[in-house]
């Protein structure tokens, strides 16, 4: 997504495409252009951004001096990704893109009017400029992602967390919205590690994130925070919701069902939930939430405590 800059940065990207012919303005009269001029031109384009979705947005735009499109979606069902330009329309034509082997996601060209073989075989041409910037946006996507997410649960990690926390406090404050933390640990975990080994506490792991994120809303605003411990970060979401929330997560994790060479395994978590308070910041509502933890951890576990 382009979002509008109102200060003053040079965007080399777009001086470097004017350079190159390309112009977002859409009713410009553009010369003809042949087929290998076109996509000598994508191929230098394409290779501006590392963005799946700027690619493919430049895809669509510079190939319409050839074949005029209505729409173009794609969707990448590992990456869990799926993007449309422009309307609906009633003609379509699909691709299922790969290269050496390597699928790349399927491709749909929409069009109110049909297309005829000609424009097919002259899109097909312009895709394979499309294939390599397109399989390197996706090597780059993967990798950002895999950055930011702890491999064992799949949740978030702490560069997420560090990230999105300031973030979504900034937004708090500034549209005047609740926001609350709910910072979760898992009981005597040690216990479970020992009596069981190591690698069913890692399995344990996994179904208490799987568990914790089947109960949310935004499974993205789930982060692992330590070895067993989790942070859900609830935006929007007053003192009195958050407790709901909160004592819904405890219920689903004891009511768990984890078993160890045919034993079932105890489980429960503490929760400690604070709010955000007018003014605050990160570090001291991360503290407040921990002390609420601390006392639900003090007071007996498997509880929620509510921070003061
Ligand atoms: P409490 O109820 O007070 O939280 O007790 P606890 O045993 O859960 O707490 P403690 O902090 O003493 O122990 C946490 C344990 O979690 C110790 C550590 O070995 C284990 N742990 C941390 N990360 C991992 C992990 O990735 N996998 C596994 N299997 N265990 C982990
Ligand atoms: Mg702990
Ligand atoms: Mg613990």
């Amino acid at each position: 997504m382009v979002t509008p800059s109102q200060t003053n940065t040079i965007d080399f990207d777009t001086a470097k495409l004017q350079r190159l012919g390309y112009s977002g303005n859409r009713t410009q009269s553009l010369r003809p252009i042949s087929l290998a001029q076109l996509r000598q031109q994508l191929t230098l384009q394409l290779q501006t951004s590392l963005e799946v979705e700027r690619i493919l947005q430049l895809f669509f735009s510079t190939v319409q001096r050839l074949v005029p499109l209505d729409a173009l979606a794609y969707q990448h069902s590992a990456g869990d990704l799926r993007l449309e330009f422009g309307e609906r329309a009633s003609h379509s034509a699909g691709y299922r893109l790969s290269h050496e082997g390597e699928y790349l996601g399927e491709l749909i060209f929409r069009r109110k009017l049909r297309f005829s073989d000609e424009e097919l075989a002259q899109l097909e041409s312009l895709l394979a400029s499309l294939l390599f910037p397109l399989r390197n946006a996706l090597l780059y996507r993967s990798a950002v992602q895999k950055a930011l997410r702890d491999p064992l649960t799949n949740t978030g990690n702490r560069i997420a967390m560090d990230q999105i926390l300031q973030r979504e406090v900034d937004l708090a404050r500034r549209n005047l919205q609740p926001l609350s933390l709910l910072m979760l640990d898992l009981d005597h975990f040690k216990r479970i590690n020992d009596q069981h080994g190591h690698s069913v506490g890692d399995e344990v792991l996994k179904a208490v994130a799987t568990s914790l994120k089947s109960q949310l809303r935004n499974v993205d605003m789930v982060f692992r925070y330590g070895g067993e411990e989790f942070l859900v970060l609830l935006s929007g979401t007053c003192r009195e919701a958050a407790g709901i929330v909160g004592e819904r997560l405890r219920q689903a994790v004891l009511g768990l069902q984890c078993l160890a060479q045919g034993q079932a395994i105890d489980l429960s978590i503490s929760i400690g939930c604070a709010t955000l308070l007018p003014g605050e910041s990160v570090e001291s509502l991360l503290r407040r939430a921990d002390s609420a933890l601390y006392v639900a951890k003090r007071d007996g576990r498997n509880r929620l405590s509510m921070a003061g």
